[in-house]
């Protein structure tokens, strides 16, 4: 449908709704009533496109976002590109509102293993939101919206026990049973969720705490700690394994990383990108290692991109690794193919 004479997008706001209105009366065929419905997708010129290609290719694209939305409705083509960074928050911290429930939100799984055998020993899960206009979205950009507009809590328990699940299911299907590690937000830690969401969650899929590990940050410790002590020693007690995630960056003092019961220390990508490059970065990360161990701590080392990286890190003792040189995190129905055989 092309119309002229426009003046403003309202005009074709109206033209849109007037044309779902007439078709939601039946049209009476014989003695049979038919119903028709509409997804309407709308393009302007020029702001959408100077020529009839890309006016009909966006309004396409606008008509396939309508279909997303329910169908039944009218959208404007929203250009990905074009929109502004503070157009972008918007819109995404609107839309994300529904993305649960739209179920636009995915994990990922990222492969750690042993440094040593570099077998894999667990997984992280990652958080991705398939955006029906901007595609995937990262959780850098959405996480902090989610905290903002109080979609933090749903989300997190959306995670937990959609990981959980996928690692039953693996287990299920007969693979060795392994780890899987969840990020957990500062915001969702401080409301002090986390011991009662993951008690709920590993009750309902059945996976032996030990299997479950909760990634949090470094600064996550520093707010009240008498609290969070009490809290990592409830997780402890349940059996749950606590990690530091990007740890180095945080300026934690040291000396207090004794007092909080933990497991695990993942080392920044940050250090570990200029290992085999910068000195400073090489004995941070030594260093690191060195008093993680003294600590009876566990060290992971994230984003191994070389083999050099490797190299350094198990020459240092570093216990596991994760990063692309083995794999980028992938969809569920990928990470079968680096699973041992197991018992079927
Ligand atoms: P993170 O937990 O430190 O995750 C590691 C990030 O590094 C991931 O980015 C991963 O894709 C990326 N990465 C892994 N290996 C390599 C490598 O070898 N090279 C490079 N350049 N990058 C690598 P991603 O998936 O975009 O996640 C970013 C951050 O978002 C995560 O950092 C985590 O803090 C947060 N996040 C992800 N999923 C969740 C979630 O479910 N809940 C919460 N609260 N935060 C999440
Ligand atoms: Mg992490
Ligand atoms: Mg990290």
């Amino acid at each position: 449908l092309l119309l002229t004479d426009i003046k403003q997008a309202r005009d074709v706001a109206n033209v849109a709704g007037r044309i779902l209105h007439e078709l939601s009366n039946a049209f009476v065929l014989g003695t049979y009533q038919i119903f028709i419905k509409a997804s309407i997708g709308v393009s302007l010129y020029p702001s959408d496109g100077e020529d009839i290609d890309t006016l009909i290719k966006n309004a396409d694209t606008a008509m396939y976002h309508a279909k997303n939305q329910g169908r039944n409705n009218y959208q404007f083509y929203v250009d990905s590109v074009k929109v502004t960074t503070s157009e972008r928050r918007l819109i995404l911290g609107t839309d994300l509102r529904g993305a649960l429930e739209r179920e636009e939100l995915i994990l990922y799984y990222q492969p750690q293993l042993d440094i040593n055998t570099e077998k894999i020993i667990g997984t992280e899960a990652l958080i991705r939101w398939l955006h029906p206009d901007f595609g995937l979205v990262s959780p850098t950009e959405f996480i902090p919206l989610a905290e903002d507009n109080g979609l933090i809590e749903p989300i997190t328990k959306w995670v937990l026990r959609t990981a959980c699940a996928q690692n039953m299911a693996w287990q299920a299907a007969g693979f060795p049973p392994m780890r899987v590690a969840v990020n957990v937000s500062n915001l969702f830690f401080e409301q002090r969720k986390v011991v009662e969401t993951m008690s709920q969650v590993l009750k309902d899929t059945g996976m032996a705490p030990h299997y479950l590990e909760i990634e949090l940050m470094e600064s996550a410790l520093m707010h009240n700690e008498e609290e969070t002590i009490r809290e990592l020693l409830q997780l402890k007690a349940m059996g749950v394994r606590v990690a530091i995630d990007d740890f180095g960056t945080g300026y934690s003092s040291l000396a207090c990383l004794k007092c909080f019961p933990l497991d695990a220390l993942k080392i920044d990508r940050s250090f570990v990108k200029d290992i085999s490059t910068d000195r400073d970065s090489a004995t941070i990360t030594a260093a690191i290692i060195t008093m993680a161990h003294s600590l009876q701590l566990n060290v992971i080392a994230e984003g191994v991109e070389t083999e050099q990286q490797l190299t350094f890190l198990r020459a240092q003792g570093c216990d596991e690794m994760q990063g692309y040189l083995f794999s980028q995190p992938i969809p569920s129905s990928d990470i079968i193919q680096f699973l041992p055989a197991g018992s079927l």
